[in-house]
């Protein structure tokens, strides 16, 4: 499919989301993401294509990407930083399953910086369809600059089976915050970079979590928290 850019708004310094607008209706589950294609003179290794989660709710109706795009930024990320409005990327899907299962009493979300992407999609498609699952966001943040606080914070105020925990700088997300949470009916969505989602994947395994209770979304690219 073909998306138009129509917006791009920066939500924090280095961090911007760019919203566009499908060639064709698409439609997706909160937590899903899309693979972009986005044609580029002198591509770097790491070539031109990339996965991002839709960074938007599906009632919003156009699929928008959060990204850091920062000094020493890749070729993407430069091409898409100088798109201009009008201007087009290609993507295929939506895909993946980092997506609320209807089974599932209580969720726990930990999320490292970016990894942020996928639980602003599920809570404001929660808040907009007032469904009332349980849901712990744990977030961990390198510091007190946080993609999305204030619509987590208002998210959280008119939602009581919202909470939402911030974990900044030198006061870590450990693993024994996380271990109070495991029982049998918790299902554990982790996303974030791929050294954070690793060590926690193998904690929670190591400590009982199954398979259909876990879900992980690796961020490559991005450093450890
Ligand atoms: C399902 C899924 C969803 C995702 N959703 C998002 C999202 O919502 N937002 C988001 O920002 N990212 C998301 N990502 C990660 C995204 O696809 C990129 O991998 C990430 O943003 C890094 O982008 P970049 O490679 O363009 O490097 P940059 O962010 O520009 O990184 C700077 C430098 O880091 C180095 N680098 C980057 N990747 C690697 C690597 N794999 N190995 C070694 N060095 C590397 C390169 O030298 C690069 O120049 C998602 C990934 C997956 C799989």
């Amino acid at each position: 499919m073909i998306l138009k850019l129509i917006d791009k708004r920066k939500e924090l310094k280095g961090i911007t989301t760019f919203i566009f607008k499908p060639d064709k209706k698409i439609k997706w589950i909160a937590g899903q993401y899309l693979i972009y294609s986005l044609p580029h003179e002198n591509s770097d290794l790491r070539g031109k294509q990339r996965f991002f989660t839709i960074s938007s709710a599906p009632h919003q109706n156009f699929p928008s990407i959060t990204t850091r795009i920062e000094k020493g930024a890749s070729s993407f990320k430069n091409t898409l930083d100088k798109l201009k409005i009008g201007g087009v990327i290609y993507a295929k899907g939506p895909d993946g399953d980092f997506v609320l299962e209807k089974n599932s009493e209580q969720n726990i979300f930990i999320a490292g910086g970016i990894g942020i992407t996928p639980f602003i999609a599920i809570l404001r498609d929660l808040s907009f369809k007032k469904n009332p699952y349980k849901i712990k966001l744990l977030y961990a943040n390198k510091n007190s600059s946080i993609l999305f606080k204030k619509e987590l914070d208002q998210l959280s105020f008119q939602n009581k089976n919202f909470e939402v925990e911030y974990f900044i700088g030198r006061r870590k997300l450990k693993k024994e915050t996380v271990r109070q949470f495991i029982s049998k009916k918790a299902t554990f969505f982790v996303s974030g970079p791929d050294p954070m989602v690793a060590d926690f994947e193998y904690y929670l395994r190591k400590n009982g979590v199954v398979d259909n209770r876990l879900k992980l979304d690796y961020f490559s690219g991005y450093k450890k928290i």
